[in-house]
């Protein structure tokens, strides 16, 4: 059984694949932002996960504290912003990391292939660092993707225009706002989503129904 939270809470990578497209169930965020429940077990393996990103973290930061920058990970990047509405966002930037110029740069390392929710992740976290971190002091980062494949995507500052300031604040409203998102059950999303049938009904258990021969479309 859910537990109703006191006021909405949105971790940040619940939107970033709803902002890239790469999700479609609005209600998934919705619901995690308003309650707390029990999830479905994973077999997803975090320890590994955490130790292979852990290290990756690392090494990016040591090579970055020996260009001569300032560097900061993990913990102390983590934020909790609370909003207008009295909703709080939260995330935890891998790096960020300040030249001898005072040039600033969040970046995040990823141990899986690129995706582009991965994009808007990083877009978050420029938007949210100049309000929350001190090193930022109400500039905006440059930001960088970082991939274990030796791939480097940057995101330039301009990226940070009224377009994206929107999509960001549009979602917010609609995954914190009382009323229920749109709930779009599918096999593909519902496989990985890790809130049960108690709590969504319309969850799809199985999977996507075979196609069928003997038609003459194609
Ligand atoms: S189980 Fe499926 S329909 Fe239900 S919240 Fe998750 S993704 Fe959406």
């Amino acid at each position: 059984m859910a537990t109703p939270r006191e006021a909405p809470y949105v971790w940040v990578t619940w939107i970033t694949k709803l902002l890239s497209a790469d999700s479609h169930c609005l209600w998934a965020a919705w619901f995690r932002a308003h309650n707390q429940y029990e999830k479905i077990p994973s077999d997803f393996d975090q320890a590994r996960y955490s130790s292979e990103h852990g290290a990756m973290v690392q090494e990016c930061a040591d090579a970055l504290t020996a260009e001569g920058r300032g560097v900061y990970i993990e913990d102390q990047n983590a934020f909790r912003l609370e909003g207008k509405n009295g909703a709080t966002l939260g995330g935890k930037p891998g790096i960020v990391a300040i030249s001898r110029e005072g040039g600033l740069k969040v970046i995040d390392c990823k141990t899986g292939k690129p995706r582009s929710s991965d994009q808007f992740q990083v877009l978050v976290y420029m938007l949210v660092l100049p309000h929350t971190h001190f090193a930022c002091k109400e500039r905006t980062p440059e930001g960088e993707l970082r991939y274990r494949s030796g791939q480097v995507l940057s995101i330039p500052a301009a990226k940070i225009d009224d377009k994206v300031r929107k999509q960001f604040r549009d979602m917010m409203e609609r995954v914190s706002g009382d009323p229920p998102a749109r709930k779009v059950p599918s096999p593909g999303e519902c496989r990985y989503c890790d809130i049960p049938k108690s709590e969504c009904p319309e969850r799809v258990e199985a999977a996507a129904p075979p196609t069928r021969a003997g038609h003459d479309l194609f």
